[in-house]
């Protein structure tokens, strides 16, 4: 599927009755039958209409099938978040005495899902740099699971998934991509060879800050069972209003990353020649095969003449806050998320500089994000 195929597609009505556009929101938790014989049908497995909301609900399908679309998968289902997304398919992937690869610099909660509930359980956890997982064809040999991020959390570090996708497909392993960042506009993992994309639906999918959701795309056998075990048992089924704000989020995704981009393209240029900017961390167009755009999530490393604290402070447009995709501008200093209480922090864990900033561009002018980020470097140096 092209770009322009994507836009064309969100660009469809996607309605019920009575020509409406969007979806009607079924605020029903069950739905009921005439008689004994079709309640029974239901119950023991023939047919598939709809009965029970922590499963199945019209709405949250609506939002399942157009994502099924957009990563080009056969299936879809949606979780009331991110992390339920991700628990729910390691869970069903997984057993005691597998063992699970990692990419390091995996998201943090990810992370703490595998130390504190998946390793305890009996999965043998092995973390990999992405050139590592791309590059030593044998490394997933014995894995049932690889767990992916491309780029990661925090470095932004890409790997060329086609390649891992092979070595877990050779291996037997099953490859999984968190594709949050990228979204189906700038790669689409299941293309590439990859065997299950998710999200958290919180970040760009939907793209107004108003919605925590997920997502799992496969093919039909495995989101089979996800539906099967996870998904009723750990109960984390997306609701239909959230559903309902996630297919209208979809609406302008396209058109939101291409401007994500546009702010992205700039900032990288303009940091990279400043001295104060140690590296930027920013994977673009083509940075690996198959990813073919910038998103607005991105990390700066600036050299020690920055006070990173007066800096953060300094800034105008730029809200501290966890999270990013959404319409607003946000930073976080790794400084304050190193500290962050608790234990199983994976940026400890893995290391990354107390330097380092990640910020998020929003959809602000992005020559005034400019300014007002360049006044706060000023204002931050000597
Ligand atoms: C936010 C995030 C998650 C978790 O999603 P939630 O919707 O907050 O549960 C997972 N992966 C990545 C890369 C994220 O940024």
């Amino acid at each position: 599927m092209t770009d322009e195929n994507i836009e064309t597609l969100l660009a469809q009505p996607h309605g019920g009755a009575e020509g409406s556009v969007t979806p009607p929101i079924y605020q029903s938790s069950l739905f009921t039958f005439d008689d004994f014989a079709a309640f029974e049908a239901r119950m023991s497995g023939r047919g598939n209409r709809t009965l029970y909301s922590r499963v199945q609900n019209p709405t949250t399908a609506s939002f399942e099938a157009l994502m099924a679309k957009l990563e080009n998968g056969a299936a879809a289902v949606g979780f009331a978040s991110g992390m339920a997304a991700i628990s729910s398919t390691l869970f069903a992937l997984l057993k005691p005495g597998d063992r699970l690869a990692c990419v390091r610099h995996v998201y943090p909660d990810a992370y703490r899902l595998m130390e504190r509930l998946l390793r305890p359980w009996g999965v043998t956890i092995t973390y990999h740099d992405p050139a590592e997982l791309e590059n030593d064809a044998d490394l997933l040999k014995g894995a049932a699971v690889a767990y992916l991020e491309s780029p990661n959390s925090m470095m932004m570090q890409v790997m060329d998934l086609r390649k891992v996708a092979a070595h877990a497909s050779a291996h037997g392993a099953i490859s999984v991509v968190d594709n949050s960042w990228a979204t189906p506009v700038f790669q689409k993992p299941l293309d590439l060879g990859i065997d299950i994309v998710l999200h958290s639906a919180s970040k760009y999918i939907c793209g107004h800050s108003d919605t925590v959701a997920g997502v799992v795309v496969s093919s039909d056998e495995l989101i089979d069972r996800i539906r099967d075990l996870t998904l009723p048992l750990l109960g984390g089924k997306l609701a239909p209003f959230e559903a309902w704000l996630l297919v209208r989020g979809l609406r302008t995704l396209p058109a939101r990353m291409r401007e994500h981009q546009r702010t992205a393209d700039l900032f990288v240029d303009r940091l990279s020649a400043l001295p104060q900017v140690a590296a930027v961390h920013s994977p673009g167009p083509n940075a690996v095969p198959g990813l073919t755009g910038r998103a607005g999530l991105m990390s700066v490393e600036f050299t020690r003449d920055v006070d990173v604290r007066r800096f953060a402070d300094a800034l105008g447009m730029f809200h501290f806050g966890v999270s990013w995709g959404g319409f607003e501008s946000l930073i976080v200093p790794a400084a304050i998320t190193l500290a962050q209480a608790g234990p199983e922090n994976s940026l400890r864990a893995f290391g990354v500089p107390d330097t380092l900033v990640r910020i998020s561009l929003g959809l602000e002018d992005a020559e005034e994000l400019w300014r007002d980020f360049e006044s706060a470097l000023a204002q931050a140096t000597g």
